[in-house]
């Protein structure tokens, strides 16, 4: 008898892309599969700003080959990841189809892998020519019919995935009061597991032109619901790690695309969940890069 499993279907993929597995009825050779990986690590993707021309170089590199590399180091993981989050700017400029088309190619690998993706959206991409090519096959249900949100349970955390943009090629990012009204009513009726939110923007208090514009309003939601452990986000294209006062662990993903400093590392981090927090651990598509392979372990503030 035959052990190998057919791959996902497109439909029950793009399912899983967008709104993950809450809302799939899993068919039983999926749940095969799905014990197979390991639910507690994640790979963690941003800014991967794919151009549909797959030759295309910006400030020294090839978008596509770092997307690639990225998928193949994933599949090649020795513990095969729950999936694959990517916080924004999937597009290379304006979120034309045809970037969302070579997209949905470069995905087939993770998709024959078993392995679901889930993307957010940036302020480079564009949500109804995103929705057109990626759920070409129908679409999936949703917490909000605009917006690209989804919350993910997993045994350790549950993952909330925001949408932050507000307008295609315009830089702040928002998240809005019916966003953050769906935000406080989850968290509310998810109030036990650790919770780890990601968007796209920075969230910021100087009033900087690029932040998330209700960085306040969003902030003043999190910081009193001890759930939230963490805040995920890509935006500045560099890779940064802090606190906020309220304990919230406030992580910056690389771009896996160009880097806007050459000091900075192009890469993707790797996500390992823990009882009590988090270990990163950064991937640098250059492995010669001093940022390649650093660990950076977090504990989770008191609930
Ligand atoms: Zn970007």
């Amino acid at each position: 008898m035959s052990k190998h499993l057919p791959a996902l279907s497109r439909r029950e993929f793009l399912v899983r892309t967008l709104v993950g597995s809450a809302a799939l009825v899993l068919a039983p050779e999926l749940l095969a599969a799905s014990q197979r990986r390991d639910p507690n690590v994640w790979a963690l993707l941003s800014d991967i700003h794919l151009s549909a021309d797959a030759s295309m170089v910006q400030r020294g590199i090839n978008m596509t080959d770092h997307f690639t590399q990225a998928t193949r180091e994933v599949l090649a993981l020795r513990k095969r990841p729950a999936g694959v989050i990517i916080t924004g700017d999937c597009a290379f400029n304006s979120g034309q189809s045809v970037d969302y088309e070579h997209l949905a190619r470069l995905l087939q690998p993770l998709r024959q892998g078993q392995v679901p993706v889930y993307i957010a959206m940036g302020n480079h991409d564009n949500r109804e020519r995103f929705r057109a090519v990626l759920e070409a096959g129908g679409a999936p249900p949703r917490p909000l019919a605009d917006r690209q949100v989804a919350l993910l349970p997993t045994p350790r955390v549950n993952w909330i995935i925001l949408d932050s943009l507000e307008k295609t090629l315009s830089t702040p990012g928002l998240l809005g009061p019916e966003q953050l009204d769906w935000l406080a009513r989850t968290l509310d009726d998810h109030p036990k597991k650790p919770t780890l939110i990601l968007a796209h923007h920075n969230v910021g208090t100087t009033a900087k032109r690029s932040d998330l514009k209700d960085s306040e309003a969003f902030l003043n939601i999190i910081r009193p619901r001890k759930q939230v452990k963490a805040y995920i986000y890509g935006h500045t294209h560099s890779w940064h790690v802090e606190q906020d006062p309220s304990g919230i662990h406030l992580i910056n993903l690389p771009a896996l695309g160009y880097v806007f400093r050459p000091e900075d590392p192009s890469g993707w981090v790797l996500a390992t969940l823990k009882r009590r927090g988090m270990r990163l651990e950064l991937r640098s598509m250059d492995p010669a890069h001093r940022a390649h392979g650093q660990v950076v372990e977090l504990k989770w503030r008191a609930a």
